[in-house]
């Protein structure tokens, strides 16, 4: 698996939380893409302690330790804690005919493993539909081992195996927050109204009701050109035109080398700059 690119530039210090705005607070340095996906892009002093909780409880850990712990084990991705051996097993649940499940463990190569995404339509954001909707979002998985695979279904004699169990809103969120600090990075921290705050925290923002939908601002990236070396997890930053006006977005691709799908996601308007 390659890594993010090597030549993503050094962030200036934001010397402000990106997700509440609070300067008042102690900030601390924010991974952009956790380091458990290669990721090595910081932004100093940029979020504050409430939220760097919220995003790590709600959003990283469990998707670090569910649903993308076995392809994070496959590819043998780093872990923070070097003194802890890594993991040799993992939890496979099987279900018999009647419903009834449970779960082995067994060695890592013997793992199905799989990597997921989402077939989104263009953001609504950019479509101009309404900010709350209800869309219909397919998931999308690709085993990344099928011989293992097979061999696993054959052991399970009569049960099924349960491959994946997918926090779709914990990956939108995810997918948010990676886009918003790519954002900040590139463009600044004032030169765009923030949207994706909100969704990232799960918390509206005070004044605005009721929740913007996630695919108001995450969508199918529809671009036409194709920055991205297929088998690479990448991001770029772009600057659309909108209207009269700009909108920052990034593009985002994770796994495409199993053609997992690329968003375009939506971090805000730009904000007019007088001079
Ligand atoms: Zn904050």
């Amino acid at each position: 698996m390659q890594p993010w690119p090597d030549d993503l530039p050094l962030f200036a210090p934001v010397e402000r939380c990106i997700y509440c705005g609070a300067r008042e607070r102690k900030l601390t340095d924010e991974h952009i893409v956790p380091y458990g996906l290669y990721g090595r892009s910081v932004l100093p002093a940029a979020s504050c302690r409430e939220c760097a909780d919220i995003i790590n409880r709600e959003i990283e850990e469990p998707l670090m330790r569910g649903s993308l712990l076995a392809i994070r084990q496959f590819f043998n991705m780093p872990t923070r804690k070097r003194n802890k051996p890594r993991p040799t097993h993992q939890n496979v649940t099987l279900r018999t005919r009647e419903g009834v499940e449970r779960t082995v463990r067994v060695p890592i190569d013997k793992a199905p493993t799989y990597v997921f995404g989402f077939s989104l339509p263009v953001a609504g954001y950019l479509a101009g539909r309404p900010e709350v909707e209800e869309i219909y979002v397919r998931g999308e998985a690709v085993c990344t081992n099928p011989s293992v695979t097979r061999e696993a279904a054959k052991a399970a004699e009569g049960e099924a195996l349960k491959l994946l169990e997918i926090d779709q809103q914990a990956y939108m969120r995810f997918l948010a927050k990676i886009a918003h600090g790519f954002t900040v990075g590139f463009a600044g921290v004032d030169a765009f109204e923030h949207r994706l705050p909100p969704l990232i925290l799960g918390r509206q923002a005070q004044g605005r009701s009721p929740n913007v939908s996630a695919t108001h601002l995450i969508g199918w990236d529809y671009l036409p050109e194709e920055p991205f070396v297929a088998d690479d997890m990448r991001m770029a930053y772009v600057p659309l035109l909108y209207g009269t006006g700009t909108v920052h977005t990034i593009r985002l691709r994770l796994f495409g080398r199993f053609g997992m799908p690329a968003y375009l996601i939506v971090a805000g308007p730009g904000v007019a700059c007088s001079a």
